[in-house]
């Protein structure tokens, strides 16, 4: 099918090879065809590919979408819309794709499933509809993280955050928390007590600190470990594990430290939740 002189070089003869295992890209994802063949110059190395050999290659592609199951059924997407009370139209209209695109999706014998966008799309409103509110990038990172690749988001800034309220759930973990990722820690099965600390961490784990209580000066901080958001002053609540709240305002972090409570009784492991408001 090749056997005719390179366009590259002028000289050589373009000859077909086959590769075994080839590595290719099709629409941005990786993936990996059998046997590929592609026409190889016998002078410079050039590779020529066939328009209908690499059709044959996307081909592959959507089947192995569909085999290892990456995209959404025809009758997955049918149970989503159908599970909205949705017409094919009215579904269409929601997602901004016609009705001929819906009625090609969910069609059983359907020859190749729907783009990449059209997929995500359809599984946030699934999974909106399942689980309520939605943390969109993570979820798109998340999906993406199926096909073995790692996206890396900018954290919210602090601007971002003002005015919003950040809930610290106060617990125990080992000492090592913060050396170790996550998934690795290991106990000693001695001295379990001396190897812990109290932590304060927020739901997403964007704001993490560890409890102090100073005996001298009896006073208890929170030494912010993770301040990905870079908090300056904040206004807080904190509750202690009987139930009494304490609120100051326009709490200074220096050093990485809020002063909690200065003069007190309440220790470290007699906290139950601290609530922060970000100022600035
Ligand atoms: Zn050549």
């Amino acid at each position: 099918m090749f056997n005719y002189i390179c366009e590259e070089c002028g000289k050589g003869t373009v000859k077909e090879k086959v590769f075994e295992n080839y590595r290719t890209k099709i629409k941005g994802y990786p993936f990996v065809v059998d046997k590929a063949i592609i026409g190889v110059c016998d002078r410079c190395g050039a590779k020529h590919f066939k328009a209908n050999e690499t059709k044959r290659w996307e081909e592959l592609y959507n089947k192995d979408l569909e085999l290892k199951h990456i995209s959404l059924l025809p009758d997955e997407i049918e149970a989503v819309r159908k599970s909205l009370g949705l017409s094919m139209e009215d579904f269409a209209y929601l997602i901004g794709c016609t009705r001929q695109s819906i009625y090609n999706w969910e069609k059983k014998d359907r020859e190749k499933p729907q783009s990449r966008m059209a997929d995500l799309l359809i599984k946030l409103v699934r999974y909106s509809f399942e689980v309520g509110k939605v943390d969109v990038i993570n979820f798109l990172t998340e999906e993406a993280k199926k096909l073995g690749i790692t996206i890396e988001v900018a954290k919210q800034t602090s601007s971002t955050l003002i005015g919003n309220i950040i809930h610290l759930n106060v617990k125990k973990v080992p000492r090592d928390y913060f050396q170790k990722p996550k998934g690795s820690l290991s106990l000693a099965a001695v001295a379990v007590e001396e190897r812990e600390i109290t932590i304060a961490e927020s739901l997403e784990q964007e704001l993490t600190g560890i409890l102090h209580y100073d005996y001298g000066r009896a006073a208890l901080s929170l030494e912010i470990e993770k301040n990905t958001i870079g908090l300056k002053i904040v206004d807080f609540e904190l509750v202690t594990n009987n139930d009494r709240h304490y609120i100051r305002q326009d709490v200074k972090i220096e050093d990485n430290r809020i002063l909690l409570l200065s003069d007190t009784e309440y220790t470290e492991d007699k906290v139950r939740e601290i609530i922060l408001k970000p100022k600035s």
